[in-house]
């Protein structure tokens, strides 16, 4: 019986064995490894806090490219959105958990169905893939932290976001009860200091805005502070208006400055309209992966570097109404933001002092009571500190793309080795794309990705909907 072995059970790991499950038609034994975050919900679904909600509204979080509806018709089986009218429900923003609880329910019925249709075997062994041996052109050993080595016909990487970088420390924070290197792990909200304190969070992306939630829910009165280098808060989705495609015919190689130009004139338009210019970031999405694609190394650096942290707050915007919370602690004063890049933290008897420097040059220094790391995941892939990814890239399995921020594929997922040819049998799909597609974080990519992927692997021809199907409910 064919093995497919995938590492990484989280959303794109765990949708890649359903599609599997799906659409293969012989015998099939699917081995999932996975560590840390638990299967199924993998790091963002795996949140047990209601106030956590989905930064896409319902209408687009189906887990399947060819049943648009599907997460909708799902949460329309439970009962606590009986009250709720179709029209409203698609527009809503569910608790992460509940989506969770969707893609579980998913992987249950296709992984270990009550009847099948031919004999599927589903394996899941927590633990970490720590290497990959390529044995042969049919056999791959996947080296495992504890439990010894397995093998399989062809591997899929779908191991999410790196974990935050470890932040510059005169003295080892690992153990420090007052320091968080993990806000996904929301056991940490247990070891708050009391009322009255002061926190400091390093970042002021989306995470930041989970943990302040989280203290909102439950109750937590104290100052905080957050900081990151450009001090600036993602902002609010919003009803926005249909507004034309304007990028022009040949557009998938535009060179930066025209592209800018172009969308700078459309956010003035939309602006003159007295409409939100975020519109125009939004009629990219369908386009970002070619438009990124299409770009310079030169381009995409210059990209970054200038337009990048507006790019996100625009581009990952959160619900409206955890737009409100976080607006009100502003208001309060309980909630100050500031722009600065960390240097360092040093820990004393009393506090954990954050040393920075401001846009202007000058030092400063926050002291915290508890300190959460919420800067997100590592950007430099070379950097990794996962075990599997240090292997992979010092024994030339894999190659890191121009941008350091991932690694090399395919146009099929198969991932190339340093001299660019596909390595046989090992694929990957997800975050760790992003030098490569740019926008592959979010579900609306990876359910397209997870579903071709799979069929790539059980060696058919990927059958995707038509893209302008797709297009209409990707935004
Ligand atoms: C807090 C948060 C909220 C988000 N909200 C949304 C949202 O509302 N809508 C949306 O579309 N997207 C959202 N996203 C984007 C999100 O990244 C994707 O939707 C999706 O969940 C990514 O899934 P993944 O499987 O690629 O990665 P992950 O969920 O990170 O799963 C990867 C899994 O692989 C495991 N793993 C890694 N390395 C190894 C190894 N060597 N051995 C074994 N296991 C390994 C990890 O521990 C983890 O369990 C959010 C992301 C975050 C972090």
């Amino acid at each position: 019986m064919r093995t497919i072995a995938i590492i990484g059970g989280g959303f794109s790991g765990t949708m890649t064995a359903v599609n599997l499950a799906r659409f293969s038609e012989e015998p099939l034994k699917i081995i999932m490894i996975n560590t840390k975050r638990p299967f199924g919900r993998g790091t963002a679904y795996g949140t047990a806090r209601r106030e956590h909600l989905l930064n896409v509204a319902a209408r687009n979080m189906s887990a399947f490219p060819d049943f648009p509806n599907h997460f909708v018709d799902w949460l329309r089986t439970r009962s606590d959105f009986d009250h709720v009218s179709d029209q409203e429900l698609r527009e809503m923003f569910i608790p992460r958990a509940i989506y969770g609880d969707y893609i579980r329910l998913i992987a249950e019925m296709h992984l270990r169905p009550v009847h099948s249709r031919f004999q599927l075997q589903f394996e899941l062994i927590e633990d970490e893939a720590t290497d990959i041996e390529l044995e042969n052109t049919e056999s791959v050993r996947i080296v495992l932290n504890n439990q010894g080595s397995i093998s399989a016909n062809a591997v899929l990487l779908a191991t999410g976001n790196q974990p935050p970088a470890a932040l510059p420390s005169a003295s080892p924070l690992a153990f420090d009860l007052r320091y968080c290197a993990d806000p996904w792990d929301t056991s940490f909200f247990e070891r708050l200091p009391p009322h009255g304190s002061e926190i400091v969070i390093l970042g002021t992306g989306l995470t930041m805005v989970d943990v302040i939630v989280t203290m909102d829910a439950i109750g937590w009165r104290g100052k905080v502070t957050a900081i990151s280098r450009n001090g600036m808060l993602p902002q609010s989705h919003f009803r926005g208006i249909a507004y034309p495609d304007y990028l022009p015919v040949g557009m998938d190689a535009l060179h930066l400055d025209k592209l800018v130009q172009v969308v700078e004139e459309n956010c003035q338009r939309l602006v003159r309209m007295s409409q939100n210019p975020a519109i125009a970031i939004d009629k990219l999405r369908p386009h970002t992966q070619r438009l990124w694609q299409g770009l310079s190394i030169e381009d995409k650096k210059d990209f970054l570097s200038k337009y990048g942290a507006r790019w996100n707050v625009t581009r990952h915007r959160i619900a409206q109404s955890i737009h409100q919370k976080v607006t009100d602690r502003l208001d309060e004063g309980m909630l100050q933001v500031i722009p600065g890049t960390i240097e360092s933290l040093v820990t004393t008897e009393n506090s954990i002092n954050v040393r920075y420097r401001d846009q202007l040059g000058n030092e400063g220094q926050l002291s915290g009571d508890f300190v959460v790391n919420c800067t997100g995941p590592q950007s430099r892939f070379s950097r990794s500190n996962s075990s599997l990814y240090r292997n992979l890239i010092s024994n030339q399995i894999i190659s890191l793309d121009d941008m350091d921020m991932g690694i090399r594929i395919d146009d099929d997922f198969a991932v190339l080795n340093d001299v660019e040819e596909p390595v046989g049998n090992l694929y990957a799909i997800g975050p760790p794309l992003k030098g490569t597609l740019w926008e592959t974080t979010a579900v609306p990519e990876l359910r397209g990705q997870a579903m071709r992927v799979a069929q790539i692997m059980l060696n058919q021809m990927p059958s995707l909907p038509e893209e302008e199907y797709l297009i209409e409910y990707c935004i």
